[in-house]
């Protein structure tokens, strides 16, 4: 068997998972498992490391379908490596990033800072809202793949006031240097721009990092605005399938409630107002056609998007539980094209700094799928040199500073460009 290079290793980790041998001492050196948000982060954060890039994941652990991986995670002589028994000679080192002190202390109003947020690779996830409104109906309407009403509340506290954000967002970034804060939010009763727009307020006067946000798309198209000039610097928009068939059977709640278009729109819209390579448009790739997975990724990039991938999980308590992991193959052929597609499109990926995003193949960890072009090779130019030149206006953008919006009186605010809200 050839040695796979450090994205066709992270495809296939995500597709077949991970087995622990007794040797890791895991409790001592990584992060707890935490089954937060969708689920998707319920495996071990792992980084792949390469002289390119180091690339960081979260592998399945836990899942059924792991009992046949033919991957095993060691420890000798202090370090961790991955075997894969169908090769002996195959053995790849790997880091287990260690579980920050920041998880053992507690907001001033006593709330432990690991209820309010996680690590997910690089950057601080954080659910905000209720638990999704799809999870309290009945029947459910919740997405089949989903497992966020188990876990709001449980593993996670349940409110998390503005306060509660600010200090864990102080001490994450304090301690690890986290850039990047991101909020993520299920169905709400109202609208979960008005819900966010405090968070945002408060972590760009106070803390000073990137804040990006998803959430059930507005019909108020207006208060993206709004939310940009509160400091939101980046959306996502987690349409999941563009079959519309696919979407309509495993999104329920998304599909009688919201629509597809709705997600559309909102993309279009933040990325006509912000530019290129700003937002992006969230997939899930293993459970429609490919044919359907590749056409996503041609839409999101013609917007001017860059496309996350999430290779499907069969997590334990979601409805779409029995169903199988992807195809090694195929996520491959997948993650190829999110590459080229954003290349093809000049998509500026990777320039903030230190964004890593775990739960996903990032598009520019996808660069060793594709082969080396002069295209590639111009592309790549470009992406260094963009980076270096954004490097000041991030710097900027993480130095706290006072932002002269209102975050909770939206019809006080009166957009640039467009007519003032009705
Ligand atoms: S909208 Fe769907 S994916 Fe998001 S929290 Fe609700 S059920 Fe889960």
């Amino acid at each position: 068997m050839a040695r796979l290079n450090p994205a066709e290793l992270e495809i296939d980790l995500f597709c077949k998972g991970v087995k622990i041998a007794d040797s890791c001492t895991l409790e001592r050196d990584a992060r707890s498992f935490s089954r937060t948000r969708a689920g998707l982060g319920s495996g071990l954060e792992l980084v792949l490391p390469s002289p390119r890039k180091d690339l960081w994941m979260n592998a399945p652990v836990f899942e059924p379908f792991v009992e046949a991986t033919p991957y095993t995670l060691s420890k000798r002589d202090g370090a961790y490596e991955i075997r894969d028994a169908r090769d002996s000679a195959l053995v790849y080192p790997v880091r287990i990033p260690p579980r920050p002190r920041w998880y053992e202390q507690r907001t001033s109003a006593g709330t432990p800072m690991s209820q309010v947020g996680v690590l997910q690779g690089t950057y601080l996830g954080i659910y905000f809202g209720e638990t999704c409104h799809f999870w309290r109906t009945s029947p459910s309407k919740a997405c089949k793949f989903c497992t966020t009403g188990l876990n709001v509340g449980t593993n996670e506290a349940a409110e998390k006031t503005v306060r509660d954000v600010v200090e864990t967002a102080l001490a994450a970034k304090e301690e690890g240097g986290v850039t990047f804060v991101h909020f993520n939010s299920g169905k709400q009763t109202v609208d979960a721009l008005d819900l966010a727009a405090p968070y945002v307020k408060a972590l760009k006067e106070e803390v000073g990092v990137l804040v990006g946000l998803q959430a059930i798309p507005s019909r108020d198209l207006w208060k993206y605005d709004w939310l940009v000039d509160l400091g939101v610097d980046h959306f996502s928009f987690c349409y999941e399938f563009h079959n519309p068939k696919y979407f309509a059977e495993y999104l329920p709640g998304k599909q009688e409630e919201v629509g597809q278009r709705a997600f559309f729109d909102a993309m279009e819209h933040v990325a006509k107002r912000m530019g290129k390579g700003r937002n992006s448009g969230e997939i899930i790739a293993g459970i429609e056609p490919i044919e359907d997975t590749l056409a996503a990724i041609d839409y999101i990039t013609s917007v001017g998007c860059f496309p996350t991938v999430c290779i499907f999980r069969p997590l334990h308590g979601a409805s779409a539980a029995h169903l199988p992991s992807p195809r090694y193959e195929e996520m491959v052929v997948v993650f190829r094209r999110v590459y080229e597609a954003c290349m093809r499109a000049g998509i500026p990926t990777g320039l903030a700094p230190n964004i890593e995003v775990s739960l996903i193949v990032n598009p520019d960890d996808a660069q060793f799928l594709s082969p080396d072009t002069l295209g590639k090779r111009w592309y790549e130019f470009k992406r260094s040199l963009a980076k270096r030149a954004a490097a000041p206006l991030f710097r900027r953008k993480m130095t706290p500073r006072p932002v002269p919006v209102s975050a909770t009186d939206p019809s006080a605010y009166r957009p640039k460009d467009n007519a003032p809200p009705s």
